[in-house]
């Protein structure tokens, strides 16, 4: 049987949309109290209040993710109101693609920000919590999931800087895995291909309209396709630890 996440804790970056959002309710679903991070704040409280609608618990917590004490401070208000942390998914992230050759070093900027720095600053407040859980019931481990990409296995023109942090990412959870693995601190890397978000929105219409017709002819990843992932990897047992799970859509080549 599927172990469950009863009287567990766990925390979601960029939870306001896409794979974030449905990370989130899916976690809950399984059991878990979930604090929703990210800016916008009217969408987390919509989705606190489906998730408490269904008989879940949540937490809104504001926060910018870029910022290191907004950050650790993301993780005190999750771990006071709520008690503890067991699972950490640090899925806040940008995707800003165009020629690198003359690229607004401020866009740079941001994808390492968020993608990178973002998600190191989270994992940073949150491992004391995290191997504090580990040692107790109900589950006795814990989790990192970190949403890396396709673009973390494979680097595409027009995307330098965003394979970079994803590439990061791959290198960080897997040097984090191995210093972690004794207290039972699981650190997982979720790589999805394309998935139907808000994500691509953020660049110039043209870039849009690149991808639109790069990905129009496939059926794309859905957001919850990727919280099914992470939904399987914690709840493994305790022995059993999903080091990467790449998820494409069937037609992406
Ligand atoms: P969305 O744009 O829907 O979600 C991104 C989330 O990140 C939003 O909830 C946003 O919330 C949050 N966020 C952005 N900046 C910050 C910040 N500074 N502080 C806190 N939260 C922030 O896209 P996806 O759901 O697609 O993206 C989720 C993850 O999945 C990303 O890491 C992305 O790189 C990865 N991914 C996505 C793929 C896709 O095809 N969609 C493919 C591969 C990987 P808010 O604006 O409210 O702060």
């Amino acid at each position: 049987m599927t172990p469950r996440l009863d009287r567990t804790v766990a925390l979601v970056t960029g939870a306001s949309s896409g794979i974030g959002r449905a990370t989130a309710l899916e976690l809950a679903r399984h059991g878990a109290a979930v604090a929703v991070v990210g800016r916008r704040e009217d969408r987390l409280a919509d989705l606190a209040t489906e998730i408490t609608g269904a008989g879940g618990r949540a937490l809104v917590v504001p926060a910018d993710v870029t910022d290191p004490t907004a950050a650790a401070e993301a993780v005190d208000k999750t771990v006071a109101g709520l008690g503890r942390l067991d699972i950490l998914v640090n899925n806040a992230g940008l995707m800003l693609l165009g020629p690198a050759p003359g690229a607004d070093l401020a866009d740079w900027r941001r994808m390492v920000d968020i993608n990178l720095m973002g998600l190191m600053y989270c994992t940073h407040a949150a491992v004391p919590h995290l191997v504090e859980a580990a040692a107790q019931e109900p589950r006795r481990v814990a989790d990192i999931i970190n949403i890396g990409s396709l673009a973390g296995r494979r680097a595409f023109a027009m995307s330098a800087v965003y394979c970079a942090t994803k590439f990061g990412v791959g290198a960080f959870s897997e040097a984090l895995r191995q210093e972690l693995a004794h207290q039972h601190v699981r650190v997982s890397v979720v790589e999805p291909g394309s998935v139907d978000t808000e994500l691509r929105d953020h660049n110039d219409p043209a870039i849009q309209q690149q991808l639109a017709a790069a990905f129009g002819g496939i059926d794309r990843l859905q957001s919850q396709d990727i919280a099914d992932t992470v939904g399987y990897i914690v709840t493994r047992p305790r022995h059993v630890a999903v080091g990467e799970l790449l998820v494409r859509p069937t037609e992406q080549i």
